[in-house]
């Protein structure tokens, strides 16, 4: 730290030169952020300096954050959900199996994943001293129906399916996994961080959420395809009671407990997250994912037209091609078996999908 403070004017021209240096959104088709809605930006400026990790001093925040668990929960088939918001997908996978682990207390406990889930689930079994048991995937990268028994035994705490995955947008056996859940008493968690908010508004899709009996938790983040200011998650649980689990006590505070991975938690994005869905409500997020949808499906379409495939199929906007180029002056990035992925976010238009295709075409000749 400098001695002495700098100027206003020189402070924020070198903010300025750094921000220079961000990509933005142009011409990125690996990300699963984007630019938040305009509606977004606003709330989060109006709640800038809330903070829900004290919500008796933030009373109205708290109450935001309940309509957005609310709003999600029906979204996702149980009005009565229990849940917070948290910082993303990675605290969401982190504190579920922080739950599924305290609910069963067992000696040597293991979680079975798929082989495709985000890294998030390496952390989260590091820290809690978890053994990763990795279901492997079957030719169109789901979780392989019939190597999941063979992972599980007496020391299972937690069985884990996504929903939308990260790498090639493709739905885990959810219902097969609802059926183990039950029969075995295992905790469920399903990673939809980001097929969360975009399969609830597409007609053809298998079920997922709690409408499947075994379902007991469900990350979802509103800083991917809700349109959110960073950072926006949300963790919920079937049964709100479980977060008895992780409760600590909190002496200092205005709540006596909580049972929330951080301290201090944001609710400004919590705000923003809330923002977007009430504007929007279902009939915009669904005009918003068709077209997200109609470009992943055209990028789809003109690739296979140049010769390179999808590797899967995927049910949500992001597609892994059989590519080993890369369009030159494009970001895209590679799954873990080097196909080419891209993921049709919200600032992808129709003419920037014509543009990659065109630079596909031309990085043949
Ligand atoms: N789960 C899935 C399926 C994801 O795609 C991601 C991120 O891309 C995460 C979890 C982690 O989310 P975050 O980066 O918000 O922690």
């Amino acid at each position: 730290m400098q001695k002495k403070g700098c100027s206003e004017e020189e402070l924020f021209s070198f903010l300025s030169s750094a921000r220079l240096k961000d990509r933005k959104y142009e011409k990125v088709l690996s990300s699963m952020c984007t630019i938040p809605h305009p509606v977004a930006v606003k709330a989060h400026n109006m709640f800038i300096e809330t903070n829900l990790g004290d919500p008796g001093l933030f009373m109205g925040t708290a109450s935001i954050e309940a309509l957005l668990v609310e709003r999600l929960g029906v979204l996702l088939h149980h009005k009565s959900a229990g849940g917070y918001a948290t910082t993303g997908g990675t605290e969401s996978n982190i504190q579920a199996l922080r739950i599924a682990r305290e609910i069963k207390n067992l000696k040597n406990p293991n979680v079975v994943v798929p082989e495709s889930a985000h890294f998030s689930f390496e952390k989260a079994c590091e820290i809690l001293s978890l053994e990763l048991r990795s279901v492997p995937s079957d030719k169109n990268y789901q979780m392989d129906e019939e190597k999941i028994e063979e992972c599980i035994d007496k020391n299972t705490v937690c069985l884990v399916g996504v929903a939308g995955t990260t790498e090639y947008g493709v739905l885990d056996p959810i219902s097969y996994l609802s059926e183990i859940a039950l029969e075995r008493d295992i905790f469920l968690h399903v990673d939809a961080a980001f097929g969360g908010l975009v399969l609830p508004f597409i007609d053809e899709k298998p079920d997922f959420d709690f409408k499947l009996p075994g379902v007991s938790s469900i990350s979802v983040d509103p800083h991917k395809m809700g349109m959110s200011t960073i950072p926006a998650g949300c963790l919920l649980v079937r049964d709100s009671s479980v977060f008895k689990s992780t409760e600590v006590d909190t002496p200092y505070l205005t709540v006596k407990k909580e049972c929330t991975l951080c301290g201090t938690r944001p609710g400004g994005s919590v705000a923003a997250a809330f923002a977007v869905l009430e504007y929007l409500g279902e009939e915009g997020m669904e005009e918003i994912v068709s077209r997200c949808m109609k470009n992943n499906n055209k990028l789809i379409f003109g690739m296979k037209k140049l010769g390179y495939p999808v590797a899967a199929e995927p049910c949500v906007n992001v597609a892994s091609f059989l590519c080993e180029d890369t369009p030159k002056g494009w970001q895209v990035s590679r799954t873990r078996y080097g196909h080419l992925r891209t993921v049709c976010m919200p600032h992808i238009t129709e003419d920037i999908i014509d543009e990659f295709l065109k630079d596909a075409e031309s990085m043949q000749n």
